[in-house]
């Protein structure tokens, strides 16, 4: 809950410092990779709106591997103890999650080495929900993001480039949709075709790719060739994220609030985007 003022004051001291300087640091944590750092954009800006785009984890919100994400188990109760504590059992790629440049690499940076200046960032968020609607399988193509940016103009420099394709609602309303496993146990949803990955990664100065389904790669996918092509180069991936259709294509800041968690390949994060 913020205090009275408080928010005019956050939004002022955003708009001060300068909302998107650090290019420095970014350059630093991509130092170790042969990929030119993304450097982060110089300009102000401000918001008047917050926007949660994370789902609710529980042992119930749909998973990869078709095992609950997360078990709480009671360790202490208000009743007997005067408090509540629960120990929990948690897959690192389950629910709203991180994918960490160390889940694809044999010695990438874990989610806890990520540099802050690479999770406070610009988000442009690609609509492909008619496309996916009718193709569940979907990849966002280059010309998905050619036309972003004829609309837009140019992705932003260190920004996360997001796909929308309305899967995000379907994870609590039906989740057997969001899965899409088939008769034979093949899984169908969309995700980011690895031809365009490989354009954002030597064309633009792209941070993350996001995607409101389960995983970076559509369902079908065996090979995993976007997470391949994409974490190996030092960049982050996000997975299950929720509410994208309430944040606009262009203009609004992502804040991945990522797990601090030693040698952590990914997890649980806190997603906010500031309209
Ligand atoms: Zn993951």
């Amino acid at each position: 809950m913020c205090v009275a003022g408080c928010e005019e004051a956050v939004r002022a001291a955003l708009s001060r410092r300068g909302f998107f300087k650090g290019a420095a640091v970014a350059a630093a944590g991509f130092a170790a990779t042969s990929v030119p750092a993304p450097a982060a954009e110089r300009v102000t800006r401000s918001f008047t709106k917050v926007v949660d785009l994370t789902h609710t984890m529980s042992e119930d919100f749909p998973t990869f591997f078709g095992k609950p994400g997360i078990e709480f188990q009671r360790q202490f109760e208000f009743r007997k103890h005067g408090f509540n504590m629960f120990w929990w059992h948690v897959i690192e790629h389950a629910g709203t999650h991180l994918d960490a440049p160390l889940h694809f690499t044999a010695s990438g940076l874990a989610a806890d080495k990520l540099p802050v200046d690479q999770l406070v960032v610009p988000l442009a968020v690609i609509d492909v929900v008619a496309k996916a609607e009718e193709h569940p399988d979907y990849l966002v193509s280059r010309a998905d993001l050619a036309l972003w940016e004829r609309n837009h103009g140019r992705l932003p420099a260190g920004c996360c480039v997001a796909m929308h394709s309305g899967w995000g609602e379907l994870a609590t309303s039906d989740p057997a949709r969001f899965v899409g496993r088939d008769v034979g146990g093949t899984m169908h949803f969309p995700g980011f075709s690895p031809e365009a990955a490989e354009w954002l990664l030597h064309q633009r100065e792209v941070a993350g790719l996001a995607v409101d389904s389960m995983s970076l790669d559509n369902g079908p996918s065996k090979e995993f060739r976007t997470h391949r092509l994409w974490l190996p180069a030092g960049r982050w991936g996000l997975e299950n994220v929720a509410n994208l259709d309430q944040v606009p294509p262009a203009g609004a800041a992502l804040v991945v609030g990522a797990p601090k968690v030693k040698d952590a390949t990914g997890g649980l994060a806190r997603l906010i985007a500031l309209v």
